[in-house]
């Protein structure tokens, strides 16, 4: 049976986000916003006309954060950030909520799409998490798109980086003099349910401006940037990352949803805006039910996000609240 002969029974969706941070609307620009839009929609629609096909919401993430990872915009793939040093080191996970199965990598310096090496590391099956030169070996034996470590270099990334090394104590908020007025945060993730009501989540980053090397954020650590499970919730966090790890913010999702019983929508808010809120971490959170209920809360001034379902619930959104633009 081809997969388009695959009848729906059950709603299907997924949720992209690009990061969440401090934008003054008054900065961006009509163009660099259309860019974002354009980027956001592309991603959503690359994943969701994979689920609308019958296909896993595992090869729907993969896909959604491809596109976001290959867009200069978005602090992952090219475009991350530098290290103190000059360099970049990226990191991804990827979680599927029907095993728990997992994979993540984590200073990565040579793989173009680090997701596609974290999705490759769960279907290995032998470890989770892997860093630098274990997890590329993962990525030649599986033959991904080897790239110099130069790829991820663009020139607005590069002015923060030499800004911040200026700076005796780094302002991360808009420096003036990047590709966009939201230096902080880029970080990508995606969020999907598909026919069969499994969820995935994934999260791509090149971590925090001038970040030491080795530094190891949340994004690949299951529970706290990322965690998928079919019984509560698949979810992508972006933030600060220290803060988030403390707080295995996924994971606490997740648990209200399942331990607690609480919905979707109230486990959300509560860690972004009474946890992440009250140990002074900024940040956002996507997520989504196997039923494909989508939520996303941020407690920034904005968040980059859209959304697709087959109920007909579509939106791209930068300000505003949930999947709808408004005033910040
Ligand atoms: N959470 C990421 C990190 O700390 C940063 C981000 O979300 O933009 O590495």
């Amino acid at each position: 049976m081809s997969i388009d002969a695959v009848t729906a029974t059950r709603a299907y969706g997924l949720a992209v986000h690009a990061g969440a941070g401090s934008l003054d609307r008054t900065l961006l620009t009509a163009r660099v916003e259309s860019n974002i839009r354009t980027a956001l929609e592309a991603a959503r629609e690359a994943g969701f006309r994979l689920l609308e096909r019958g296909a896993s919401s595992i090869d729907a993430v993969e896909a959604a954060i491809t596109v976001l990872e290959d867009c200069e915009l978005f602090n992952a793939g090219v475009g991350s950030v530098y290290t103190a040093t000059g360099g970049h080191e990226l990191e991804a996970a990827l979680m599927s909520g029907r095993h728990l199965a997992a994979g993540g990598a984590v200073r990565i310096s040579t793989v173009k799409n680090p997701i596609r090496l974290a999705r490759r590391i769960m279907e290995r099956g032998h470890e989770v998490l892997l860093v630098g030169d274990a997890a590329e070996a993962v990525a030649r034996e599986f033959d991904l798109e080897e790239v110099a470590n130069s790829y991820f270099d663009t020139p607005g990334r590069l002015a923060e980086h030499q800004g911040a090394l200026g700076a005796a104590a780094i302002d991360r908020e808009w420096e003036g003099n990047s590709l966009l007025p939201m230096t902080e945060y880029g970080t990508v993730g995606a969020v999907a349910a598909d026919q069969q009501g499994d969820v995935c989540a994934g999260t791509s980053t090149g971590g925090l401006v001038n970040k030491t090397d080795g530094r190891i954020g949340d994004s690949a650590v299951l529970g706290a940037g990322t965690y998928a499970d079919n019984n509560g919730c698949g979810i992508s966090a972006t933030g600060q990352g220290e803060i988030i790890l403390r707080l295995s913010l996924a994971k606490g999702i997740n648990d209200r949803v399942i331990m607690r019983g609480s919905s979707l929508s109230l486990a959300v808010h509560e860690a972004v805006h009474n946890e992440l809120s009250r140990y002074g971490g900024s940040g956002g959170v996507i997520a989504i039910t196997s039923n494909s209920e989508v939520v996303c809360e941020f407690n920034t001034k904005a968040m980059f996000r859209a959304c697709r379902t087959s109920r007909g619930e579509v939106g791209v959104a930068i300000f505003g609240a949930g999947f709808k633009d408004g005033d910040p």
